[in-house]
């Protein structure tokens, strides 16, 4: 089976199950685990933050950093496409009582400057107040865009001077990283959080990580706890997420096995994939007369597994477990499972 389904399938290697086994533990609620505290550490210098705390996954990283940032019936900024309000079971009101004020992002995937400002509310005797900009790189449900530093400069700026911190949902940030060419910390240099997720390109089992000023990691700290989200000995699982720190590089494997795709799709009768940016291919079908639903059906009997993503649209996600000839194996069953509806 080829499983294009999300970054998330790969398996842990031989290298992350034996970190595992050997890693230094203690209690991580009384800072007691080294690994973690030496991935935390780690993961703070590479996102240029001061502090940063280790979360079972992205979501919760996410709905941390809101209810760290925000209190209870304040508005949150975020593209309507945003994963933290369309991906995450309504956890902006379910977990911090905010609520979410959309904006159509469109191929920008994040706002304008413009956007930021016609958005914000001020606070007064009816009126919430905006609590967050929550942006997002890559971006996921729009098709792993790498958004370029400056547009996420500009609409933290905007949204500074307001008075409004900004929190990147930055599950794939490191892939928009090596996309642009840029350093992590400089892509973070005007946001004032940071979630990356381990468990994605970067190939760790499990974990994510939030980082940010000392002042904030402390209070998202408490939040954490409140969530269930403070574990015992994690460095059982902190171990292989400080060998993922190591594939960063490797992502641009990902990329180019994305573009692969991409070009051999199009080389499919009645399939269209615009090039991607990052490791997310998105493919259309509808000149194939095939709805989304049908051409992830059609190829899942031809073993080959990703997610239908809209009417006519699916999505295909490349990783650390397809290599090039994977990608030229899945093109072939593609084609002869459109062929054959
Ligand atoms: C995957 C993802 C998340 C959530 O990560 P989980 O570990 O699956 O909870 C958040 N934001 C974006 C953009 C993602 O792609």
């Amino acid at each position: 089976m080829i499983d294009f389904r999300s970054d998330t399938v790969t398996r842990p290697s031989d290298e992350m199950r034996d970190a595992a086994r050997d890693a230094d533990v203690g209690d991580d609620v009384y800072a007691d685990d080294p690994t973690v505290n030496e991935l935390e550490a780690r993961a703070a210098d590479l996102a240029g933050m001061a502090a940063a705390l280790y979360v079972p996954s992205g979501t919760m990283g996410n709905q941390i950093a809101i209810r760290t940032h925000t209190d209870r019936g304040q508005e949150l900024l975020c593209d309507e496409q945003a994963h933290v309000y369309k991906w995450e079971l309504g956890g902006i009101p379910q977990l911090s009582q905010v609520q979410p004020r959309i904006l159509d992002c469109g191929d920008r995937c994040v706002p304008t400057p413009a956007q930021v400002r016609e958005g914000y509310v001020e606070e007064d005797l009816h009126r919430p107040g905006t609590g967050l900009l929550c942006l997002e790189n890559t971006h996921n449900s729009r098709g792993g865009v790498a958004v370029p530093k400056a547009d996420i400069d500009a609409a933290a700026d905007a949204a500074h001077d307001l008075g409004v911190p900004v929190h990147l949902d930055g599950a794939r940030f490191l892939n928009a990283c090596v996309a642009l060419d840029v350093d992590p910390a400089e892509l973070t240099e005007h946001v004032d959080s940071v979630m990356f997720c381990l468990s994605k390109g970067l190939g760790a089992p499990v974990g994510s990580v939030l980082a940010g000023s000392a002042d904030f990691i402390q209070r998202a700290r408490r939040i954490r706890k409140l969530f269930g989200g403070a574990m015992r000995q994690a460095g059982m699982i902190a171990a292989p997420g400080l060998l993922a720190l190591e594939n960063v590089d490797r992502l641009a494997d990902d990329h180019a096995n994305a573009a692969r795709l991409a070009e051999g799709l199009n080389r499919i009768e009645g399939l269209s994939a615009p090039e991607p940016d990052t490791n997310i291919v998105m493919v259309d079908s509808e000149a194939a007369g095939l709805t989304g639903e049908e051409l992830s059906a059609a190829c899942k009997d031809a073993d080959v597994k990703f997610h239908a993503f809209g009417d006519h649209t699916c999505r295909l996600c490349t990783h650390l477990d397809v290599d090039a000839d994977d990608v030229d194996e899945a093109l072939d069953r593609i084609e002869s499972a459109v062929e054959a509806s």
